[in-house]
């Protein structure tokens, strides 16, 4: 039922453009750089990189060797490797004052490493170039080879993050090759590498998962010793993505932030807009803190 799942007020937000921001995305193109803010045609766009000072970087080009249902990145014939990647990425995060960056990649199931290395140098310039920044990590499940991992775990992140993206029933439909189990395993490996290093999750709602799939699913992540989850509204960014099956109210996202935290989870951002980076800036000094 199409009237169902019309969108709510609740979603409908301008995005605010700003002087800043044109400046900011012009900087972007000259550094040849990709932003999930930007890809994803994030709504927070304003708050995280005018007030709050952080950012997603998409790394390792801007095609991606899967094809996840939900997702609005390129599918195709990946880009070269770019060595230069990791000092552009730096550079742009001086020049926005960053406080908090996250870097993300496509997946590279077509490099032996999945693009761990080019991945690590990145963060490392970033340290290098502006100290006082914080740096999540947000890669793919690597195919589960954990010498990536330990490669990508050696640049030492401030926060380790990995989406296991959707209930485990809906995996199949919703992600492209990625598995249930395998981001779980990647999880708890983390926290075996680094205990010290707060590791995340994210979930997006409203692809026809239940509430008692959703505790599950925080169960699961708790049980692999994860310490902070995400859980925002799908949105289905073009009609060949994967159908909205239902808009969630901001008070059930309330009620399941408190869920989250009464199952024993450190943090958790939910709401209609949270995505996997959102407020991400205050999750490392809450988590670290312990
Ligand atoms: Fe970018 Fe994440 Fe902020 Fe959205 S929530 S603008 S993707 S940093
Ligand atoms: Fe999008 Fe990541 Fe899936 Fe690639 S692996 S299609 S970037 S969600």
């Amino acid at each position: 039922n199409k009237e169902y799942v019309r969108k709510p007020e609740w979603l409908k937000v301008k995005l605010n453009t700003n002087e800043s921001y044109t400046e900011l995305k012009k900087l972007m193109r000259e550094k040849n750089l990709n932003t999930v803010c930007e890809e994803a045609r994030c709504p927070n766009i304003h708050e995280c990189w005018s007030v709050r000072k952080t950012a997603t970087f998409m790394i390792l080009g801007d095609t991606c060797t899967r094809a996840c249902r939900f997702c609005a990145v390129k599918t195709g014939l990946p880009n070269e490797l770019d060595w230069g990647e990791p000092e552009r990425v730096a550079e742009s995060a001086e020049i926005m004052g960053l406080k908090h960056v996250v870097v993300t990649a496509v997946a590279r199931d077509d490099l032996k490493d999945g693009g761990a290395a080019v991945f690590a140098e990145t963060v490392r310039a970033i340290r290098r170039k502006v100290p006082g920044c914080t740096v999540e990590i947000l890669p793919s499940d690597m195919k589960g080879d954990y010498e990536s991992l330990h490669m990508l775990m050696d640049s030492e992140p401030d926060i380790f993050n990995h989406n296991i993206e959707t209930v485990r029933r809906l995996t199949k439909r919703v992600r492209a090759v990625a598995t249930y189990d395998r981001s779980l395993k990647l999880l708890e490996r983390v926290k075996e590498i680094a205990p010290h290093i707060p590791t995340k999750s994210s979930i997006m709602v409203g692809l026809g998962e239940t509430k008692e799939e959703i505790e599950e699913t925080m169960d699961d992540l708790l049980a692999h010793n994860v310490d902070i989850m995400a859980i925002g509204q799908y949105l289905q960014p073009t009609k060949k993505h994967l159908d909205v099956v239902r808009y969630y109210h901001p008070d059930e996202f309330a009620e399941l932030k408190k869920v989250a935290l009464a199952k024993g989870f450190k943090h958790c951002e939910a709401g209609p807009m949270v995505r996997s980076s959102y407020h991400a800036d205050e999750q490392v000094s809450e988590t670290s803190a312990q």
